[in-house]
């Protein structure tokens, strides 16, 4: 006899939310996790020795058209703050720095120009992507034939057009444009509401951040299962065949009608199905490798940026950081930049040892704001790729090839099996919304399925 209706592998926000909507429909459900947190990708941390201060490590921001994620917020009265300040943002290129406002990156009206001509046309190759089943579609095959980068050289005619594209693909997937098919890219911005909406503030992917943390939410579902959700349990085997599952971890096994997977697609890998699982599925999850980040914080006693009528938001050609926003806590009187480090700048820092570390991110911020710059009360930084259950951030990207032949298995139940995560989300696919809504699908998939 099954000890739960439904086990949930995963407690980031997709698992949680799947479990929640499972509890609420009024069935039994137990939610594994290996680490001995909640919240997987969110992490809210406490600064050292900084007093009343924490940070995003993890997810920070949430646009308006988010609806799944913004409902969920609301429903445990989590505020947001919007994340555009006041002053001029910097756009650096090929060591020209211009300051602008608004959505619109400052560049030469040549580059403008260029820029502008290639976005068109991917907006009107994205408009034949459909995020239903990308894989489908007259233009997926050819799409799917090429990388990000070809794209790019074939479309722009100026070589900082080129580079704007490029840091956009850092930007939004955290790694290089030869390492991403152009129909994933295309994907990933139509499910997202076009690519200029994934890099902007106000109105945005990065319209504002949850006041006291992202990580609070998952913290809630969490505390609504109470005892329901078991820390340090990795998950190791997965047992399936027509009467039920059973789900091994280290205090042994745990059996249920269904189960639903909720790990990144990288560490899919890393649990072993009995029975196997089909070769497509298989295939599927080796072909979605995740980009890699470093998310610094450096965070002064006061935003002196804001003397040179700077935002603090900075995006810039020249690593290892070449993204960065203001994200001082409104009223706490400090100043905080967060610093992106992606794709390959992140894999090199990582290995550079954390003094180092340090010191180039804080070069970098230098650069464009001055000496003060290098001396903040304090620095943190999280490498997501050494994080044993997440091998990397923001989430998964595939490879030419990889939608078209066997991205059709991404959300096909095996068996008992089901799959949630915010890889499986059609709409803001690898965004905390997308965890929601895949967390909600799979939930209303098996309370259908269940006896
Ligand atoms: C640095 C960074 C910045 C980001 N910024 C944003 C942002 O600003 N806005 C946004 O919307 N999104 C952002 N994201 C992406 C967002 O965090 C993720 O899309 C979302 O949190 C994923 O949720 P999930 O539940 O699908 O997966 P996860 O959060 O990865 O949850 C999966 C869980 O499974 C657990 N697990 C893994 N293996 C096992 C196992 N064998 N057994 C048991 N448990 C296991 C993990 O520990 C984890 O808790 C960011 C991510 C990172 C890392």
């Amino acid at each position: 006899m099954a000890n739960v209706d439904v086990i949930v592998v995963g407690a980031g926000v997709a698992g949680l939310v799947t479990a929640d909507r499972v509890r609420a429909a009024g069935r039994s459900v137990v939610v594994l996790e290996a680490r001995d947190r909640v919240g997987g990708r969110t992490l809210t941390e406490v600064v050292p020795g900084v007093k009343d201060l924490s940070v995003d490590a993890g997810a920070t921001w949430v646009a308006p058209d988010q609806q799944h994620v913004r409902t969920e917020l609301a429903r445990f009265g989590l505020e947001t703050t919007p994340q555009a300040g006041p002053g001029d943002a910097l756009a650096s290129l090929r060591g020209k720095a211009r300051r602008y406002t608004g959505a619109a990156r400052a560049l030469d009206p040549v580059t403008t120009a260029d820029v502008g001509q290639a976005m068109m046309r991917f907006a009107a190759a994205a408009e034949h992507v459909d995020v239903v089943a990308p894989w489908r579609g007259d233009h997926a095959t050819k799409y799917d034939a090429q990388t990000f980068e070809s794209w790019i050289r074939r479309t722009c005619v100026t070589s900082k057009g080129r580079d704007y594209f490029r840091l956009l693909c850092e930007a939004v997937l955290a790694t290089e444009p030869q390492n991403v098919s152009l129909l994933h890219m295309l994907f990933v911005a139509r499910s997202g509401g076009g690519l200029s909406h994934l890099v902007t503030t106000g109105g945005g992917a990065q319209d504002a951040r949850v006041v006291g943390g992202m990580q609070q939410l998952a913290q809630f579902l969490a505390a609504g299962l109470g005892r329901w959700v078991r820390l340090q349990e990795p998950v190791t085997t997965i047992m399936h065949d027509a009467d039920g599952v059973s789900v091994h971890s280290e205090s042994g096994a745990t059996t249920a009608h269904r189960v639903v997977v909720t790990v990144p697609p990288a560490l899919a890998t890393s649990i072993e199905y009995l029975p196997g699982l089909p070769h497509d599925r298989t295939q599927l999850v080796q072909r979605m490798p995740h980009g890699s980040v470093v998310k610094c914080h450096a965070v002064y006693s006061r935003p002196f940026w804001h003397d040179f009528a700077l935002s603090g938001e900075m995006t810039t050609d020249e690593g290892p950081g070449k993204v960065v926003f203001d994200t001082s806590p409104p009223g706490s009187g400090y100043g905080v930049l967060t610093v992106l480090v992606e794709g390959d700048d992140a894999l090199r820092l990582g290995a550079r040892g954390e003094a180092r570390a340090r010191t180039a991110v804080l070069r970098g911020l230098a650069e464009h704001l001055g000496p003060r710059a290098m001396d903040p009360l304090a620095f943190v930084s999280r490498d997501w790729t050494a994080e044993e259950w997440t091998r990397g951030c923001f989430g998964a990207q595939l490879p030419p090839g990889a939608w078209t032949q066997v991205g059709s298995a991404l959300r096909v139940p095996v068996g008992r099996i089901h799959w949630a995560g915010a890889e499986t989300a059609e709409r803001w696919c690898g965004y905390v919304d997308g965890a929601v809504s895949s967390g909600e699908r799979a939930a209303a998939e098996v309370l259908a399925a269940l006896p």
